[in-house]
């Protein structure tokens, strides 16, 4: 981490696999922390959405009272790390959503829902993802969304095929995989560095 101060970095945790998340962040130098209400929301200084169904979380995430504070602090700039339906939780817009799914936004992409098909479900590929050293990264998908349209400010980290899977724009990370999943913690530790970042410069 490039920051004296220690991360603190909450996993929501509504659905999905928030103990591999937590597990991953805190190998990553983070103090991983779980949330669900706004109170908590608030004292973290970034946060990742897990994978799960985005129609429940999304739902979820009005019951427990967390989608407006959350659409405000993805605006106020805090860093925001989604993974499969967390990457469509944070998109603008979505095709292939159930047409009351409320999304939280911010990442200016469209995404599209369980895009690579019924044929395949899930799968596994290695991915070269830009900012990462090493091998290429083993990544897990599942039902997993791809980014339709990514406006300009976004940078495309990794694709398959010519779809974007991973993207990032500013203080908003977003993958189509499943990092958690694989012990491989460098997604985690990307998303770290840019909180500690973010941190370093008050
Ligand atoms: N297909 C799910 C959705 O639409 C995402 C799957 C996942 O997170 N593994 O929300």
């Amino acid at each position: 981490m490039s920051s004296e101060e220690t991360a603190r970095i909450g996993v929501l945790a509504l659905q999905g696999d928030v103990r591999e998340h937590a597990r991953a962040l805190a190998a990553a130098g983070a103090e991983a922390v779980e949330v669900r209400r706004p109170e908590e929301l608030a004292a973290v200084d970034g946060l990742v959405l897990p994978g799960g169904e985005s129609t429940t979380i999304g739902r979820l995430l009005r019951i427990f009272g967390l989608l407006d504070p959350l659409r405000a602090a993805v605006g106020d700039g805090l860093p925001v790390y989604g993974s499969c339906a967390g990457m469509i939780l944070l998109a603008q817009d979505v095709l292939d959503g159930r047409p009351d799914q409320p999304l939280i936004g911010g990442l200016d992409v469209v995404v599209r829902r369980n895009a690579f098909g019924r044929q395949v479900d899930s799968f596994e590929a290695d991915l070269e993802v830009e900012g990462l050293t090493g091998p290429p990264l083993h990544a897990v998908f599942i039902r997993a969304p791809w980014v339709e349209k990514a406006g300009d400010g976004v940078t495309v980290l990794a694709r398959v095929g010519e779809h974007p899977v991973a993207v990032r724009q500013g203080h908003l990370l977003a993958t189509s995989f499943h990092p958690e999943l694989t012990g491989d913690i460098r997604m985690h530790e990307l998303f770290v560095d840019l909180v500690a970042r973010r941190l370093a410069r008050g």
